[in-house]
């Protein structure tokens, strides 16, 4: 990676809302104890004055404050035990019209043309729309058209920008493999983010996108061999200095979540912590000397809880 790039490099926009946002709407004695009060469930020192001689050792996570790492431990388990329940009970269920059927009632493939597809994707796997591309039934920018019909969103030229690149590190490699997804553009002014996705707009990941960035994600569809090659663009460019990606496997449950990240925290000095789940993944991030991204993958499914 040659300087220019890197310095091209933005880093991930700052939350908007301090920690005591929420509780600056309370009035007088509650809005001022809210805003000190430890998130930790079991802390000895939740709130009051005795939290003001934790003050180095404060550290922020999600919309509040943890008055050290025990607490941040107990605090992280709680929150990734109720994400990883609600994952598993909401687990994403697309109701679209099938995309084959979608080209068929346009007129863009015929009726043998999806049966041959459908036989390609039983015998091999993969998807009816790359078995319709690799037949010669139709083009990628029809397939790529017809998904942004079926999710009603717009198409983007991924192929006529580079500025995607400017936002690597903003979001793990892992989670963005994983999901078929790109940070396109972000325009501060608005904080919107506008996102690509190849095949599925995953709803869990815009919700990420809002929580862990701050910003107001706008879906929109890229063709697939456009995605993999800034993909693998990507893999081979290292990231900016001061950003770096970890990608974990086989992590028990919440415990092991949470005892991985106070490692981390301490590690990285972290002084930030936000936290969301996305992809099957549980993705951290940690701001302090450096910004570091954990990726998780629960071992099994379902997670014990
Ligand atoms: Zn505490």
């Amino acid at each position: 990676m040659n300087r220019a790039s890197a310095s091209a490099v933005a880093l991930p926009p700052r939350p908007l809302a301090s920690a005591g946002a929420a509780a600056a709407a309370l009035p007088g004695w509650h809005s001022w104890r809210r805003r000190w009060e430890c998130l930790g469930p079991d802390c000895a020192e939740r709130e009051g004055l005795r939290s003001w001689c934790k003050l180095p050792a404060r550290i922020q996570f999600q919309q509040g404050w943890c008055c050290g790492l025990e607490c941040l431990e107990a605090a992280v388990e709680l929150h990734a035990r109720r994400l990883l329940r609600e994952h598993e009970t909401h687990a994403p269920r697309p109701h679209r019209i099938p995309l084959g059927l979608l080209l068929l009632s346009h007129g863009q493939i015929t009726q043998p043309q999806l049966r041959a597809a459908l036989d390609a994707q039983n015998l091999h796997g993969g998807r009816v729309g790359e078995w319709l591309v690799r037949q010669g039934a139709a083009s990628e920018a029809a397939i790529t058209a017809a998904v942004g019909l079926q999710w009603a969103r717009p198409t983007f030229p991924l192929t006529e920008t580079q500025a995607w690149r400017q936002y690597r590190g903003w979001v793990p490699q892992a989670l963005l493999e994983s999901l078929g997804m790109l940070p396109l553009y972000f325009a501060p002014a608005s904080r919107r983010l506008h996102v690509g996705f190849t095949q599925i707009v995953d709803a869990t990941a815009l919700a990420a996108l809002q929580t862990m960035l701050e910003c107001k994600p706008l879906a929109c569809i890229v063709a697939d061999s456009a995605w993999n090659a800034a993909m693998e663009e990507s893999r081979g460019i290292p990231l900016k200095a001061g950003i770096e990606n970890v990608a974990l496997t086989d992590v028990e449950g919440p415990e092991e979540v949470a005892a991985i990240t106070r490692q981390y925290a301490r590690v990285a000095g972290a002084r930030e912590i936000r936290l969301a789940a996305a992809g099957g993944y549980l993705w951290l991030r940690l701001r302090g000397q450096r910004l570091l991204h954990l990726t998780l993958r629960p071992r099994t499914r379902p997670i014990s809880l």
